[in-house]
């Protein structure tokens, strides 16, 4: 039913106004096509959540990837064409129509996004046949298999002991306190990932440079990551200066954090060296209580934690609670992982959390309702444009998370604890800012690297392990400055990370999101006054404003060269301050 009323409103769409968008209304033409873009995601959407907590469901698998592919051609076949012509509009009509229907600047954003595309868009039978096809081959049906060959791989850490997956593995590596421990984990991941599986990974990774590489020179994208920017709205040289800044400020402070780590394991575990295994490690120092954290008392600190900032937004979050828009519990035959999904205006967002009761799983329901709030507030912007650009995406939710953190860390109820959740947090950071900056490093060797041919696991090996010695330094027992001793069994590491597959240069966010918020956070310390006004509007905005103008109303300017390296300082460099003083009151480190 869906299907073919779908197929008919497209069609029908299509034949009124391809061709005629200078003649008619190109208001009502948006409209029309928001309505059949709502339509076709909140099926999908239903089908998506569905699935998502039934997982063993074949009959609804098979549904949801019928509707793909028909969604694909339907798409392709009627819709398309839109953004390609408002892309190719004539400046003049495109005037008389704000002229004639003012109204049309309520979606000016959604049509300066499409018409940003035009330099870089292809004829519209090429594109109709890239969107036809891409279901069936190319990228995406081989990084599908590489996903699921991922997810099938078994470990066994002793001859004897249980198959464990990938997920339960690596949960157990980074929750252990015994060093020999981990690093049994971390060898016996890198040795199922050699082989096989890193050359397949290798094919997907190729394929997926490959393709990139090949579209970039057709679409005239000027270096490898323009068209990511692009797409996030975001200058070449904004990014170019956030890679160069967590270079020099953040890798200092990234070794700092490390060998302030290494001191306190060695006092506490024991370490003879410091290994990779050990970077994640737990702090296990005593005077924290490991008591698990019921469903409402979670609720409850979250609550108090976002009315610090916004009575609005704490109130937001408890209605989604109340209106069971969470799916709480770890089930059998539901999706591993926590997201929010917005689905559109008026619907959504609901939340799929696996809550355990862990202050980790307090993070996470702190992290993933922020992206629920900001969603509520961003759908007055409508459909086409409520989703926010990549780089304020995580605003809500990373500010929400560190109110939340900073709650916790109050209420520590000794110096021990303090540092526990210090150095949690800390490991947060460095992993979302350093650590996906050297992701970043890698795509870029191997994407540069593919023009010359296809590349074999054994050079993706090498390209990994130079990234790992340009951020984190060369290894001790190679003679090096690094904390780190020794980089054994990391050299396939690369093959298990999906953004490489999924998205190309896509990790960057993880950074710039991470150092935005921790300068709002500071912002905020230090402007209270009328700073939930200001959260607020720029949650509202939406997809409507690029970074620099949401972050103006807070005086900050992320295109200054001066930004990154400021902000790693007050918030990763303030972070290490803070733990390296505790632990040396505690006397772990002189
Ligand atoms: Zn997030």
């Amino acid at each position: 039913m869906y299907i073919s009323n779908s197929i008919c409103s497209s069609y029908q769409y299509q034949a009124k106004y391809e061709g005629n968008l200078g003649e008619l209304s190109l208001l009502s033409a948006i409209q029309d096509y928001e309505e059949i873009s709502k339509r076709k995601t909140l099926v999908s959407s239903y089908l998506h959540l569905s699935y998502d907590v039934s997982l063993d469901d074949d009959t609804l698998k098979k549904r949801k990837g019928a509707l793909s592919q028909r969604q694909s051609v339907i798409y392709g076949d009627n819709l398309e064409w839109f953004s390609l012509d408002v892309a190719e509009l004539d400046d003049a009509i495109l005037a008389s129509q704000y002229e004639n229907d003012p109204s049309l600047t309520k979606f000016k954003s959604f049509i300066d996004e499409l018409r940003r595309q035009k330099p870089h868009n292809l004829s519209k039978d090429v594109e109709r046949a890239l969107t036809v096809r891409s279901p069936y081959v190319g990228n995406r049906p081989l990084v599908s298999f590489f996903d699921k060959e991922l997810s099938l791989m078994r470990f066994k850490l002793d001859e004897d002991g249980e198959e464990v997956n990938m997920e339960v593995l690596l949960s157990r590596m980074q929750s252990s306190n015994d060093a020999a421990f981990r690093a049994k984990c971390l060898q016996v991941l890198n040795s199922g990932l050699a082989g096989s599986v890193s050359r397949t990974a290798a094919l997907s990774l190729s394929s997926v440079a490959g393709g990139w590489l090949i579209e970039n020179k057709e679409r005239k994208y000027i270096n490898l990551r323009s068209r990511r920017n692009l797409d996030n709205n975001c200058p070449d040289e904004v990014i170019d200066s956030l890679l160069v800044g967590v270079r020099s400020a953040g890798i200092p402070l990234c070794k700092r954090f490390y060998t302030l780590k290494k001191g306190i394991l060695q006092k506490t575990q024991g370490l003879d060296k410091f290994r990779w295994s050990d970077r994640n490690a737990p702090i296990d120092i005593g005077g924290v209580s490991n008591e698990k954290i019921s469903w409402d008392a979670a609720v409850a600190m979250v609550k108090k934690g976002y009315n610090q900032f916004s009575p609005k937004m704490s109130e937001m979050f408890v209605s989604m609670v109340e209106e069971k828009r969470i799916d709480v519990p770890a089930a059998n035959g539901k999706k591993g992982g926590a997201y929010c999904a917005g689905v559109i205006p008026g619907v959504g967002p609901f939340q799929l959390l696996n809550f355990d009761g862990t202050k980790q799983d307090v993070a996470t329901l702190a992290h993933k309702s922020g992206h629920g709030v900001h969603d509520i507030l961003a759908y007055e912007q409508g459909y086409l444009q409520y989703h926010p650009p990549l780089t304020l995406a995580e605003t809500a939710s990373i500010f929400g998370e560190m109110i939340v953190f900073r709650d916790l860390l109050a209420q520590s109820s000794s110096k021990e604890e303090e540092l526990t959740l210090l150095m949690s947090k800390i490991d947060d950071v460095v992993n979302s800012v350093v650590r996906q900056c050297s992701f970043d490093r890698f795509e870029e060797l191997v994407h540069t690297a593919r023009e010359k041919g296809e590349l074999s696991a054994d050079e993706l090996d090498e390209y990994w392990m130079s990234a790992v010695r340009e951020y984190y330094g060369k290894e001790g027992d190679a003679g090096g400055d690094s904390p780190f001793d020794s980089y054994e069994n990391t050299s396939h590491l690369w093959s298990y990370v999906p953004h490489f597959h999924h998205v190309p240069f896509y990790v960057y966010s993880y950074a710039f999101a991470d150092l935005v918020v921790g300068t709002l956070y500071n912002n905020f310390l230090t402007n209270k006054e009328g700073f939930e006004g200001r959260l607020l509007a720029l949650l509202s905005a939406g997809g409507t404003k690029d970074f620099a103008n949401a972050l103006g109303p807070f005086g900050l300017d992320p295109t200054s060269s001066t930004f990154w390296t400021e902000a790693l300082t007050a918030h990763l460099g303030e972070l290490v301050n803070e733990a390296e003083k505790i632990a040396k009151e505690l006397g772990y480190v002189d």
